[in-house]
């Protein structure tokens, strides 16, 4: 068993209980279909990816003495509530710039949880505003800026973290050698740590990221280039052999982001439902989409198994 605190000196706040559960996914799949749920992570408060980033990402804050955090995010933001949940709980404010995104009730649901975070909350019209107020909000809260979505190196540590997570239930036989990890892509740094601890862990499995989001850029160069700097953090904390990862180890589909952020498809809702009615949480802005590019692969014969679907995300709105 190893995990990355046997191998590097980094400061993480623990939040969870690893490992999350793998099991065999039965939605009528033609291919073998596993989930690894990742949801429960974070001891009921707020599941999912973010919790795990934040792990790292609040060591870090710590590490730096910044007590404030600046980030930003969609008016529906995961990242940004878990920041200001579990930031609060750890000594650190969290200033979020929010930028107008497609209001569903889920949307609805994450603005009102927002409201009662203990954030401070700067709402914009556009992402062209936001920036523009930038150096305003550098300037009045003095913060360590942390990008979108926690998808900063130090937050892509989190899947370097939880690559060697999967090898260990590889290797304990809970899960076999998953061919393709397929995972939802809003920020990349989840899809990024995981290419990264994936290699670390001499795995051979791919990474197949669906790209959900298009306002930032999520192309194969700008997630290889995120993978090698948290590989870069982990040389520094004197980690040796680290891989690289290569955009040509990155494979980033856009076909199944539809209407764009934040927008469900047709497939992925249905996803969503087919899910759901198996006992689920998923919602359509990462994980129906993520499922509905799996059900296309599946019928159209291009998925070879086993396949494991990392649902990111845990409560929905
Ligand atoms: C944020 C989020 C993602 C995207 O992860 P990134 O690391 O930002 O690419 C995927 N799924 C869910 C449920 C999320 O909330």
């Amino acid at each position: 068993m190893t995990r990355l605190a046997d191998l590097v000196d980094l400061p993480r706040v623990p939040l969870g209980t690893a490992p999350t559960p793998v099991r065999r996914l039965d939605l009528e799949y033609r291919t073998d279909v596993w989930v690894k749920d990742e949801s429960a992570y974070g001891d009921g408060k707020w599941g999912g990816n973010k919790v795990r980033k934040l792990e790292w990402i609040l060591g870090e804050a710590q590490r730096r003495g910044s007590s404030t955090i600046l980030t930003v995010g969609g008016i529906g933001t995961h990242w940004g509530l878990a920041c200001a949940l579990y930031g609060g709980d750890h000594g650190v404010r969290t200033v979020l710039g929010l930028v107008d995104q497609p209001v569903d009730d889920h949307v609805r649901e994450q603005l009102r949880r927002l409201e009662r975070s203990g954030a401070v909350l700067h709402r914009y019209s556009s992402s062209v505003r936001l920036r523009l107020a930038a150096p305003y909000l550098m300037a009045r809260y003095r913060p360590w800026y942390v990008p979108a979505g926690g998808s900063h190196p130090v937050g892509a540590l989190a899947y370097v973290d939880v690559a060697l997570e999967i090898a260990d239930q590889v290797a304990a036989r809970a899960l076999p050698e998953p061919a393709v990890v397929v995972v939802p892509v809003g920020s990349g740094g989840t899809a990024a740590g995981l290419a990264l601890g994936l290699r670390l862990a001499g795995l051979r499995t791919q990474v197949l990221g669906i790209v959900v989001n298009d306002l930032l850029r999520l192309d194969p160069e700008s997630v290889a280039r995120l993978a090698g700097r948290a590989g870069a953090v982990l040389r520094k904390a004197g980690l040796h052999d680290v891989p690289t990862v290569t955009a040509a180890d990155l494979d980033l589909p856009r076909v199944w982001l539809g209407g764009g952020y934040g927008v469900p498809t047709p497939a992925g809702t249905a996803e969503v439902a087919r899910a759901t009615a198996i006992g689920l949480s998923v919602e359509p802005v990462y994980s129906g989409k993520a499922l509905a590019a799996i059900r296309d692969l599946d019928d159209a014969g291009e998925l070879s198994g086993p396949v494991l679907w990392l649902s990111t995300h845990g409560p929905r709105g």
